[in-house]
């Protein structure tokens, strides 16, 4: 099967056994255990202090210092899983052929899930004394005190919360409300045929979703690029009435859910838990919408650069420039202090500490789990799986998860234990403020114009498939949860308007459209398994954006003030809803200026790769 051709295919280092790779490049889980003998002795302790902790049922009431009592017990708990879980957990993706590990891993998820039940009775005990009475416990008592966001986030999720008869109606309910997206799982996964198609080359090959992306990535003749187009989305189109019945059963699932609950939407009930107002998404998917200049730019600078007459959906992610520069671990490494130095010594502290040594797994071997991330191992440090193939996009991801990394360790340094956790919606700030930083300093030691075009292109693509991409997703969630709250039917046809609408409202005439192009949004997993999800990456990415530019423009005094804002946020780990947090740094995402942040940022990038091209 021939799919690129050579000049684009990537020499990735030679994969080794785990055991020809030299210790520097491998992490060290002797920092959390010795050997296996001390995990099973944590791991017996845990199972006492579990039992332990089921027989505080029935004293919360009993005062401040019962209720004090459970929560330590409970942060004691908490503490002890972190430890034997990763332990076991990392260990497993060393080498995921590794049946014994597999099964210690399977009986720490037993214990935790016996830790699950155990503290089940917690919450409702708690919910049953009046705030008032614990609020005046928390004013006597400091230690308890320090629990007060927790306390009062439990009472405030309560509000949603049926009684004894209406939860176990839902939870009666909650087991078929995964069937659309097992559905369509099968449909798509499962039960599908892919198609063959012939290539230029005479090469046949399969279009699975991988080739197909593989194709488009790499594949310089556009008829190719046409034909797996029209093979893997003729999947869709063809069962696109299913598609559109399976999707229908998650709007009016979630629309069910909402309404028992009492919630006015379907938007609604998701943002609650995090606290998040409406006005967020509605401002972030308008501003978006208008700042779609910058975005239609690129495209027809590419259109031009490719030398193509028509420029289609499939036309997207072929690179521009030739480049297959190497960068290997180790210069990686090097280049990061630079690219941070404006973050202040104590991150560079933690900085050193990190590329030290036993913190990294940096290669591939037969087994290892792949992908790339970071595991906060409370008390510990964190740890980072790589899977390092010497490109660009691994340079970057080694970025990206120490972004995550230096989160981890000072919010672990600054929290206690009970927040020392942050939420989905502020974790992908660090991590992508840290691509931004690298990028920056790439672009600046950069001395030929080929490398620079790779940065930019790499830095515009980011942009667009975690930022532009994922609000039009979050924007087509939005209308389709609409139509049913709105009593409109959901067909294919209403369903295919709605995203071939959006197509047209962020390309404009950048784009040709293919009518197939109506039925690609029956492919994206999200919509069925995660509604309302994705926006989160593009509010993370406008957060990183606008924080980078208070950080790198302006007077001095304030860009300091901007990195001490952004510092705080850091170490404040999860102790206040998300966006009271973003508010702290200097982040308002109710307002356009923020979202526009990033328009801002593709809008110069475009102009800097629009120079170097010319
Ligand atoms: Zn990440």
């Amino acid at each position: 099967m021939q799919t690129s051709s050579p000049a684009e295919a990537t020499a990735a280092p030679q994969l080794r056994e785990r055991p020809e790779i030299p210790d520097r490049f491998k992490w060290n889980l002797s920092h959390i255990f010795p050997d296996w003998e001390a995990w099973q002795r944590t791991y017996e302790v845990l199972d006492k202090k579990i039992t332990e902790y089921a027989a505080l049922e029935g004293t919360l009431a009993n005062g401040a210092g019962k209720l004090l009592a459970a929560l330590l017990l409970a942060d004691e708990i908490g503490r002890l899983e972190y430890l034997v879980w990763y332990f076991a957990t990392l260990k497993y993706d060393e080498d995921q052929r590794n049946n014994e590990i597999n099964a210690k891993r399977q009986q720490v998820q037993i214990l935790v899930a016996k830790g699950g039940q155990a503290t089940a009775w917690f919450n409702p005990e708690l919910l049953r004394i009046p705030l008032g009475t614990v609020r005046q416990w928390m004013s006597e008592n400091a230690d308890l005190a320090v629990y007060r966001f927790a306390i009062e986030e439990l009472y405030r999720q309560q509000e949603h919360v049926l009684d004894a008869k209406g939860e176990h109606l839902l939870s009666l309910a909650s087991r078929f409300s995964t069937s659309p997206n097992d559905a369509y799982a099968a449909l798509s996964t499962a039960d599908v045929k892919h198609p063959t198609i012939r290539l230029s080359t005479g090469a046949d090959v399969t279009v699975t979703y991988g080739q197909y992306r593989a194709i488009l990535a790499t594949n310089r003749n556009q008829n190719d690029r046409a034909a797996a187009f029209k093979a893997l989305h003729g999947l869709f189109a063809g069962n696109i009435n299913t598609f559109a019945s399976l999707y229908n059963g998650v709007l009016q699932r979630d629309w069910f859910h909402a309404q028992a609950r009492g919630y006015s939407s379907t938007l609604q009930a998701a943002l609650h838990g995090n606290n998040i107002p409406e006005a967020v998404v509605t401002n972030l998917l308008e501003t978006t919408k208008a700042g779609t200049g910058p975005l239609r730019r690129y495209h027809r600078l590419r259109k031009k650069v490719l030398g193509l007459d028509t420029y289609h959906v499939y036309d997207t992610t072929i690179p521009l420039v030739e480049f297959d520069r190497k960068y290997s671990y180790d210069d990686t490494l090097g280049w990061l202090p630079e690219s941070f130095a404006v973050l202040g010594p104590e991150y560079a502290r933690y900085l050193r500490e990190a590329v030290s040594g036993g913190w990294i797994d940096v290669y591939e071997s037969p087994g290892k789990r792949s992908g790339a991330y970071s595991a906060p191992v409370y008390s510990v440090h964190p740890y980072m799986l790589l899977n390092h193939n010497d490109t660009l996009d691994a340079a970057f991801t080694v970025a990206h998860e120490m972004g995550h990394s230096m989160h981890t360790v000072l919010s672990h340094a600054h929290q206690p234990f009970v927040y020392a956790g942050y939420t989905i919606f502020v974790a992908e700030v660090p991590s992508t403020l840290a691509e931004a930083l690298f990028l920056q300093f790439m672009l600046s030691r950069a001395t030929d114009e080929r490398e620079r075009s790779g940065l930019l292109q790499h830095a515009i693509d980011g942009i667009v498939s975690t930022f532009y991409t994922q609000v039009m997703f979050a924007d087509y969630e939005l209308q389709a949860h609409r139509l049913v709250e709105e009593g409109k039917p959901v067909t294919a046809e209403a369903l295919g308007d709605i995203y071939f609408g959006l197509l047209k409202a962020y390309h404009g005439d950048a784009y040709d459209y293919d009518d197939l192009a109506r039925a690609t949004w029956a492919r994206i997993p999200h919509f069925y398994s995660t509604p309302y999800y994705v926006y989160q990456y593009a509010t993370c990415f406008a957060s990183s954006a606008q924080l980078m530019k208070q950080i790198t423009q302006g007077p001095a005094a304030d860009r300091q003030e901007a990195i001490d804002r952004y510092l705080s946020l850091l170490k404040s780990g999860g102790s206040d809803h998300p966006m009271a947090q973003l508010k702290q740094a200097g982040v308002d995402l109710g307002k356009p200026e923020t979202v526009r942040a990033v328009v801002d940022q593709l809008d110069a990038l475009v102009t800097q790769l629009e120079k170097e091209i010319s």
